[in-house]
């Protein structure tokens, strides 16, 4: 079968996000870029269940390629494959429920610079894109414009986009945006956090682009 190993992967990283309690149940996706298109996870299966033949392999059309998956594609399938299209520097997404992130998103918050790891999503915030029904087109478009510059997202009353160089760093997004949520539902409890300046957050972006390089590569 073509790409065994990057479904194995898949689902591996599928079944860590629920082990890892950032996801839970159905809810949530998975999908790496491949050279045809993208690889993503069957709609509405538990991950435990998947084998390799129930990843669904589709191009960058939104057209499962040949040959044909018993299964249907992830119902958000739509914003995948935009990312894919319009973000050259991503090679897999993770989409999630995670229980503190879409606690803000369900009150429509981005959030804000109250912490440095923000800079984790590539900017001074994380955004929260406005409310659209699940897998729908309207959806995707709303999540592009909130990923703009960025390597994550709130998706408002829904969960959250992150998106990496590969699996486990998309992967690892999704569990630091989780954590920020949970650092800054915690702070808001007791006051208003302070935000730092757009200054300091440039300063930050700019020392994690070469973050947890060895340093040959430097
Ligand atoms: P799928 O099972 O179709 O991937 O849907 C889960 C989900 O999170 C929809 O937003
Ligand atoms: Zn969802």
């Amino acid at each position: 079968m073509k790409h065994l190993e990057r479904r194995q992967q898949l689902i591996a990283t599928a079944i860590e996000l629920n082990t890892s309690g950032i996801n839970q149940g159905t809810s949530g996706n998975v999908s790496v870029r491949v050279d045809e298109g993208l690889l993503i996870t069957p709609s509405g299966m538990t991950y435990p269940s998947l084998t390799p033949e129930d990843i669904v392999l589709m191009d960058l059309e939104g057209q499962a390629s040949s040959p044909r998956s018993p299964r249907f594609p992830s119902s958000e399938w739509r914003f995948h494959v935009d990312i894919y299209q319009q973000r050259n520097d991503v090679q897999a997404i993770v989409h999630t429920h995670s229980v503190y992130a879409t606690a803000l998103a369900c009150l429509e918050k981005s959030i804000p610079a109250f912490h440095y790891m923000v800079a984790m999503a590539g900017g001074k915030d994380i955004r929260c894109a406005p409310y659209a029904t699940y897998g729908t087109q309207t959806l995707s478009d709303l999540a592009l414009v909130a990923l703009k510059d960025r390597k994550a997202c709130l998706l408002a009353h829904h969960g959250v986009i992150a998106t990496g160089s590969d699996l486990s760093r998309a992967f690892a997004l999704a569990s630091e945006v989780e954590t920020l949520s949970q650092q800054y539902i915690a702070a808001l409890s007791v006051g208003e956090p302070t935000i730092l300046s757009d200054k300091e957050m440039e300063i930050v972006v700019d020392k994690f682009s070469n973050y947890g390089l060895n340093v040959s590569q430097y």
